[in-house]
């Protein structure tokens, strides 16, 4: 092998170096293998591009015993001539010179041997699914959408907030949580009424994994003014729907001095930048994944990113359900937490854009969300969108600490836990509102897949925890 640097495939094939017959090194894994006894043909990937490298192999310089490991999922080392290519479908391709063999894939193991598998079955080989097609578009549209979620707030002036995944308080009612404990499952101590002694856990509390970052981000925007949290949280909830999972992440931001409306504005701008820079960046994945499995896709994005969203209250939004003549699953009467084919019906058939839905009534709504004047509703604003429903839960804040209290209070939730949240409204309490946008219900719309176990490279869900 020469002393030369490695190209990655995508640079290859962008034009960025020139096929003047100059040698080029390459490494990656082997997708397919063809040809004749003349010559053969290998597709090669690394995982920079959906698109492959076509290396020739002439068989008056490489024996048949040579280039038999050369099989799909073999990882392989190539050096050799960059040359126009004469078949079709690319334009340049690698003349081999050199040849190193990093690690055979014996065919009659090899899990991926063949193309076409389906999702299903890909789902149990998580641990080889980022090699598919497939899952390698959905990766690096999942990496382009964190990276333009970073550059869209740091670009306005937000900060990168970490609030912490282990926590004592559970307040938030968004979930049920995962426990974090060190004691002895068998013979945990007790107290003298038999309970758990959690006075001698690790944190000298009960703790859990958080269900969201929320109540720290408020710390966080009370102080620096524009905060956005981006990290996973953790749901013990038996939801076994195609849009749940038990460990997700979510971008939360929370603004002070922001009302509902300066709320709506933020999540329509910042949800409409995400699918632009995906359209922009991953054109050649969403392409892909276009082709394979949602000829509808790129229209479905341009659309959604052209529209202007259309706000609603919440009441209006029942009364459109229920002039609307359509038999629903579950009926649809004032104070009833919306379903999917509730939002759906809204998004899909009734508006035919995404729906920013308003002041729902304070009973469904968590306790920190700013009471209407008509005292039944709050100032929460969910975005639906089409195929997903809920993408986006946020609200204006309660800042009034006597209408917290009474919040507070009116839902039970034990006082002792939150009196560091509380002091938010004790000493210079401000107007605030924020939103939390579920990473993976994005990147869902955004690939066009239908279930959330497909978007995220390790799913959690229940009976799940295998890789
Ligand atoms: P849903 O009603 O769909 O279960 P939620 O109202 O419980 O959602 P929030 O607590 O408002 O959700 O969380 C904010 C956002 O996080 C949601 O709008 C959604 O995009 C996302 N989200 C919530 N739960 C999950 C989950 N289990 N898996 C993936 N994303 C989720
Ligand atoms: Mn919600």
């Amino acid at each position: 092998m020469k002393d030369i640097r490695r190209s990655r495939v995508k640079q290859l094939l962008c034009g960025e170096i020139t096929p003047e017959q100059q040698t080029v090194d390459v490494k990656g894994w082997v997708r397919t293998r063809r040809g004749n006894k003349n010559v053969q043909f290998v597709a090669l990937n690394d995982g920079s591009s959906i698109k492959n490298i076509q290396i020739v192999f002439p068989l008056d310089t490489f024996s048949e015993e040579a280039l038999k490991p050369i099989t799909t999922g073999a990882s392989i080392h190539v050096q050799g001539a960059l040359v126009p290519s004469q078949g079709k479908g690319q334009s340049v391709e690698i003349l081999a010179e050199e040849l190193e063999v990093y690690g055979a894939a014996d065919p009659a193991e090899y899990p991926l041997q063949k193309k076409g598998h389906t999702l299903e079955f890909l789902r149990e080989k998580a641990h080889l699914r980022p090699r598919t097609n497939t899952f390698g578009a959905v990766l690096r549209i999942r990496h382009a959408l964190a990276f333009a979620i970073h550059k869209f707030f740091n670009d306005k002036g937000f900060y990168y907030f970490h609030t912490p995944l282990i926590t004592a308080s559970d307040c938030e009612g968004a979930g049920a949580m995962f426990q974090v404990t060190t004691l002895p499952v068998k013979d945990a101590p007790r107290t003298e009424d038999g309970e758990i002694d959690y006075s001698r856990d690790f944190f000298g509390k009960m703790a859990a994994l958080t269900v969201s970052g929320q109540l720290e981000g408020e710390l966080g925007a009370t102080a620096l003014g524009n905060i956005y949290t981006f990290g996973p949280t953790f749901r013990a909830e038996n939801s076994n729907t195609p849009r749940h999972l038990c460990e997700f992440w979510m971008i939360e931001p929370e603004m002070a001095f922001y009302d509902i409306r300066d709320n709506m504005d933020l999540a329509e701008e910042f949800i409409k930048y995400c699918i632009n820079y995906a359209l922009e960046n991953c054109a050649d994945d969403i392409a892909f994944l276009s082709e394979m499995y949602d000829k509808e896709l790129v229209d479905r994005l341009r659309h959604v990113a052209g529209e202007e969203f259309v706000r609603l209250s919440y009441t209006e939004g029942i009364e459109i359900l229920e002039k609307s003549g359509r038999k629903f699953e579950f009926p649809v009467k004032w104070g009833i937490d919306l379903a999917s084919e509730h939002e759906r019906y809204l998004v899909e058939t009734h508006f035919r854009k995404p729906v920013i839905l308003t002041d729902y009534p304070k009973e469904i709504k968590a306790f920190y969300m700013k009471l209407n004047p008509d005292g039944r509703t709050v100032r929460a604003m969910d975005v639906l969108f089409p195929k997903i429903g809920e993408i986006i839960g946020g609200s204006e804040r309660e800042e009034s600490y006597d209408k917290l209290i009474q919040a507070i209070e009116e839902r039970h939730i034990p006082m002792k836990d939150m009196w560091w949240y509380l002091d938010t409204r004790r000493f210079g309490t401000v107007p605030h509102s924020g939103f939390g946008l579920g990473f993976e219900r994005l990147v869902l719309f955004v690939t066009g897949m239908q279930n959330i176990r497909d978007v995220i490279p390790f799913p959690r869900f229940p009976g799940n925890c295998e890789f």
